[in-house]
């Protein structure tokens, strides 16, 4: 039977239809507002608009812990303690967004078939998942919060609390200060969009930066790999999604790692891993 994926990011909520095959169908694409609250309010009406459809099950993925179906903590959402059965009149099963396109990407997409599989979502954030066997690795609920690996204990302060995460050096939150800071003009655009722009027109200075903050990316995943052991490692993530220079520094980057030498896949599901890891997690039969 028919489920319904959610995917609340921190800039764009997703959503879709997955048939019993996997298969994704009237997809809902909305941009979130600034508010915090008006972003449960906007999920709400997503759901809203399948009304209509006979469904078995709800999935939401969200940028954030997860408790219980209860978002606990989120470091790029400004939003916490929110019961999604409770804002969305009915029962859902909540995970984490990287946790979602993980389990999508290590079922249906890229590392299919690997006995274990890392995923790193480059977003806003980065996220991470472990899937072993076609099942995340849960530990006591968080695991796979990867962005907020310290690797700079002076570096820019992260919306954890602390300073130098990953996410800050490497995450689209650091690709958009630096877009910001090198082209201050054009600001509709997020940094991230500018500084590919940028570095597509051929500017030496935007070309440096981005090569920094993938060695910075390339740093933070191979000591992951150090520790974890991965068979495959994904990339996936709206900044990986998106052809381009930004894409195309992380994969090279993420090439030369010390510690992994098997795979370094580009995600196959793109942007819709999220619906469908989440759709996934409600429907697991
Ligand atoms: C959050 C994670 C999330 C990741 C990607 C991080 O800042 O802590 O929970 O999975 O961003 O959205
Ligand atoms: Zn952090």
């Amino acid at each position: 039977m028919t489920t319904i994926g959610i995917d609340l990011g921190a800039t764009h909520v997703r959503a879709g239809l997955v048939d019993q095959a996997g298969r994704l169908s009237r997809v809902v694409r909305r941009v979130l507002p600034p508010d915090p609250a008006a972003r449960v309010r906007t999920t709400r009406q997503v759901l809203a608009e399948y009304a209509d459809v006979a469904v078995a099950a709800v999935g939401v993925a969200v940028a954030g812990t997860v408790r219980d179906g209860v978002l606990t903590w989120s470091a790029n959402l400004g939003l916490s303690g929110v019961d999604f059965a409770a804002e969305l009149g009915r029962p859902v099963t909540v995970l984490n967004d990287a946790r979602a396109a993980g389990l999508a990407e290590a079922r249906l997409g890229a590392g299919a078939g690997a006995a274990t599989v890392l995923v790193v979502t480059v977003g806003t954030g980065l996220g991470g998942a472990l899937v072993t066997g076609g099942r995340l690795h849960e530990g006591t609920g968080h695991a796979g919060e990867v962005g907020h690996l310290v690797l700079d204990a002076d570096g820019p302060p992260c919306g954890c609390g602390n300073r130098g995460c990953w996410e800050q050096l490497a995450g689209g939150v650091a690709l958009n200060r630096t877009g910001a800071a090198l082209a201050p003009t054009g600001a509709a655009q997020p940094g991230a969009a500018r500084l590919a722009a940028a570095v597509t027109a051929g500017q030496p200075r935007a070309t440096a930066a981005l090569e920094r903050h993938a060695a910075q990316f390339a740093r933070g995943l191979d000591s992951l790999c150090a520790v974890l052991a991965p068979h495959t490692v994904v990339l996936g993530g709206g900044l990986i999604a998106r052809p381009g220079p930004i894409r195309d520094a992380y994969l090279a980057a993420a090439g030369t790692l010390r510690w992994h030498s098997g795979p370094v896949h580009p995600a196959r599901l793109g942007d819709d891993a999220g619906v469908l890891g989440a759709a996934l997690a409600a429907n697991p039969s």
